[in-house]
């Protein structure tokens, strides 16, 4: 039995995530106490409790301490199922961090899977769909892995009622990557509005075209009368190896021009940082690359969630990480 500590580095659902992941592909059983401890609202909240729920279907787990608020979790890994599975948050709480959970699983279960989601598909402080489906899942393919990801309506804060359906057909074996340079760079944005005025998401693409001078050709408006009210704004960068995705969430006191001026800042840091991965996804690669047992990537100064998910994987996975900083803010990330 592993025994992790959920309060250890950025104390997050990812920890738990990370550990509910990878104990489905080495059948190693954990135990976890101090859940998300350093979190405003400690323990599980109806994300994570359908985090453990799907992972445990998928894997015919048993469970102990799989209750709204526990702390404390015990997880029993059986064998994974590949299979049509489909998991209903209730809240607008994140599918693509659930989608996270079980991601180890059905890259490992051998045959294809179809997982539909319900909850929230475009919140702060996760991936939202859109960095889903053209920055993580497109290098995930490269690793040889069949996959396509459908948004079937969105969900925002705080109605949630979003569902998003991914098909996963895995490599036999993962080929590792190497995402070390950044050329022939070119941006596009796009602004999602649902049951909000047209000026919002029109106003925002204007501040992206002002400040990152780019052409109406690279700017789509996409206005939905139904599923909201939301809006966020992806900025997409593209360059020859990969495709990274920074986003902007309408708050209702922030104007659609400071909405839009910080994902800009977020793709101008990304674009003078001469690294190819970004910080969310620097984070979010490490499992596919442990589960390769080999790749390599350039990115700014590790992250706390970086740092933190190398410790979690590390007591699943005899690996050794090798991380060395390049030049100033530029560092390599190697299995
Ligand atoms: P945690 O805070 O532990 O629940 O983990 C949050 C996860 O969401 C991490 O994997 C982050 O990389 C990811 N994340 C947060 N914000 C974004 C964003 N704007 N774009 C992509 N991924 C994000």
């Amino acid at each position: 039995m592993i025994h992790i500590d959920g309060s250890t580095g950025e104390g997050g659902g990812q920890v738990l995530r990370t550990a509910l992941g990878l104990s489905l592909v080495t059948g190693r059983s954990f135990q976890i106490e101090k859940i998300r401890a350093n979190r405003k609202k400690p323990g599980l909240m109806r994300q994570h409790l359908t985090a453990v729920r799907a992972a445990a279907e998928i894997g015919k787990a048993r469970t102990k301490g799989a209750e709204i608020g526990s702390v404390r979790l015990e997880f029993i890994p059986g064998s994974i199922q590949p299979g049509a599975y489909k998991f209903s948050i209730g809240t607008a709480g994140s599918c693509t961090l659930v989608f996270q959970a079980v991601l180890p699983a059905l890259l490992a279960a051998g045959k294809p899977s179809e997982i539909i989601l319900e909850g929230g598909t475009h919140n702060p402080m996760a991936p939202p769909f859109d960095f889903l489906q053209h920055t993580f899942l497109p290098l995930l393919q490269r690793m040889g892995v069949k996959v396509v990801a459908e948004l079937e309506r969105p969900g925002f804060f705080p109605a949630g009622g979003g569902r998003i359906k991914i098909s996963i057909n895995p490599a036999e074996k993962l080929q590792p990557i190497e995402l070390t340079d950044i050329s022939n760079i070119w941006v596009s944005a796009r602004a999602l509005s649902a049951e909000l005025p047209a000026h919002i998401g029109r106003r925002e693409l204007m501040v992206v075209k002002n400040k990152l001078d780019i052409g109406d050709d690279q700017i789509e408006q996409m206005q939905l009368d139904r599923f909201g009210p939301g809006n966020t704004l992806s900025i997409f960068v593209h360059s020859d190896q990969l495709t990274e995705t920074f986003t902007g969430f309408a708050e209702k006191s922030i104007s659609a021009e400071k909405v839009a001026a910080r994902a800009v800042n977020q793709a101008r840091t990304y674009i003078q940082s001469a690294a190819p991965v970004g910080i969310y996804l620097a984070d979010q690669l490490l499992i596919p690359m442990a589960l390769a047992g080999a790749g390599c990537f350039r990115t700014s100064k590790p992250t706390n969630h970086t740092l933190t998910n190398i410790g979690v994987i590390k007591e699943f996975l005899d690996l050794e990480f090798n991380l060395s900083e390049k030049t100033e803010n530029l560092w390599e990330v190697r299995v």
